[in-house]
């Protein structure tokens, strides 16, 4: 069962339809409402399970998969913001993306079904159109703070002239792009993503086309401002490339996800998702919308 309702500003919940029909807090409210219609409209929209995979549902952890097709849940309107936001560039890119190209085209194999963003047909490159956020940046891109010593005008290092580590050279802070553990950790979703999407794409490319390059085009929630300065990035909208992995091993990692999510629904029942699905915690302490769900049967599981 997908989203059902909202959870409102008080942390109270209510169905789409009560909210849509009449705000239960318009009194308490400036506007009547803590959102625009249009906003929460958006907001209740999504996909039906229909049987079919999708390679989102497939990359997800597979116990938030299952209980998000399964259990009914509420959503917090405030916290679709960033969804929104990317839903929306995707539209404004979709647009521009005419002519000799293909885009957003919904692809099926044995295993999922997926809709990849654009495929540049001049330089056969794949892309996906994301919102990130500048610590996701940081780590896409491998960008790494070193500190470098300072030199003065004939190249001899500069020395700090007091406090406790006075005669000490000075350094500065400089960010190189290197970190190639933290990039493709940042990209390993998406560069399956990618890949599958990539497969998929191949078998209905016409002759002489293939694909040569994949690549984010990411736009930056947080660019510009200083918090994503200090991450070293300097672009508000950069290009990401993306390492692709053989397709033989996308079909197995995919095709045994497929599996697990089937004998889940199977057996109304899934282990909690892995560690690193789980953004090391941090998606079930702050981000998961099926947390108190699985919070729940965790419980009923050590029982
Ligand atoms: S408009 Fe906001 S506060 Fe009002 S019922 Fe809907 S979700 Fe709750
Ligand atoms: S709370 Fe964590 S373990 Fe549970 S479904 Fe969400 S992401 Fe998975």
């Amino acid at each position: 069962m997908p989203a059902i309702g909202f959870i409102c500003p008080d942390n109270q919940k209510i169905t789409f339809e009560q909210c849509f029909g009449e705000c239960r807090l318009k009194d308490a409210l400036p506007c009547g409402r803590c959102k625009a219609l249009p906003y929460l409209r958006k907001c209740a929209r999504q996909r039906e399970w229909t049987g079919e995979p999708s390679t989102t549902q497939l990359l997800r952890g597979i116990r938030e998969s299952w209980l998000k097709i399964t259990r009914p849940y509420h959503v917090n309107p405030d916290e679709q913001a960033f969804s929104i936001l990317g839903t929306s560039a995707h539209g404004v890119l979709e647009h521009f993306g005419k002519g000799d190209h293909l885009t957003e085209e919904r692809l099926r194999d044995e295993i999922c079904s997926g809709a990849f963003d654009f495929y540049d047909g001049e330089t056969q490159t794949l892309y996906d159109y994301k919102t990130w956020g500048s610590y996701k940046v940081q780590q896409a891109l491998g960008i790494r703070s070193i500190e470098v010593p300072e030199t003065d005008e004939t190249g001899q290092p500069i020395l700090k002239k007091s406090g406790k580590n006075k005669g000490e050279p000075k350094t500065r802070k400089v960010y190189a792009n290197g970190d190639i553990v933290a990039r493709i950790s940042a990209l390993f979703e998406t560069a399956v993503q990618l890949s599958d999407y990539r497969d998929k794409l191949l078998t209905i490319l016409p002759e002489g086309y293939t694909v040569k390059n994949m690549a984010v085009q990411v736009i930056s929630r947080d660019g510009g401002l200083m918090v994503s300065a200090m991450r070293g990035i300097e672009e508000k909208a950069p290009l990401v490339p993306v390492n692709g992995i053989s397709g033989h091993w996308i079909r197995k990692y995919l095709g045994r996800k497929r599996e697990l999510l089937l004998s889940a629904l199977d057996k109304d029942y899934a282990p909690k998702c892995r560690r690193r699905e789980t953004w090391e915690g941090r998606k079930c302490v702050k981000y998961c919308e099926v947390s108190e769900i699985c919070t729940a049967l965790k419980e009923k599981e050590t029982l």
